[in-house]
């Protein structure tokens, strides 16, 4: 297991890049996930990334996330290999989790939220690795 990524919401990835990329960090990809309301930059940094998150619409939840804290680290992710049975485990041993099931999430990769109840304050993304 690994850090994948650390995901910070911001209200423009166009301006926010710039400081990233002035410390010498590189875009190495850029997408839209609708189905998360939200566009997405990351910027690779040793084995993990820092993906930048910016809310397609109002009602995204980095949206809300921008109107309550103005912006910060939104979520980390943590990259497992068999990620239906961590949440299956995590189910069973009743720790709250906001997806259940996998959904999609940027890369096509299969991701799941933890919810901040069960990790100690902190809305935990758990990504398969490919
Ligand atoms: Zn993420």
């Amino acid at each position: 297991m690994k850090i994948d990524h650390i995901g910070i919401a911001v209200k423009s990835i166009e301006k926010s890049k710039q400081f990233y990329e002035a410390l010498g960090l590189e875009v190495s990809h850029i997408e839209v996930v609708e189905e998360q309301g939200v566009k997405t930059a990351f910027l690779k940094i040793g084995e993990s990334n820092i993906e930048l998150l910016e809310p397609l619409n109002e009602s995204s939840p980095v949206f809300k996330f921008l109107e309550k804290r103005g912006g910060g680290i939104h979520h980390i992710a943590i990259e497992v290999k068999n990620i239906e049975k961590v949440l299956e485990n995590l189910k069973e041993k009743g720790f709250k989790l906001i997806n259940e099931k996998p959904v999609k999430g940027a890369h096509g990769k299969s991701v799941a939220f933890v919810h901040p109840k069960a990790t100690g304050g902190v809305l935990l993304e758990l990504c398969e690795s490919k």
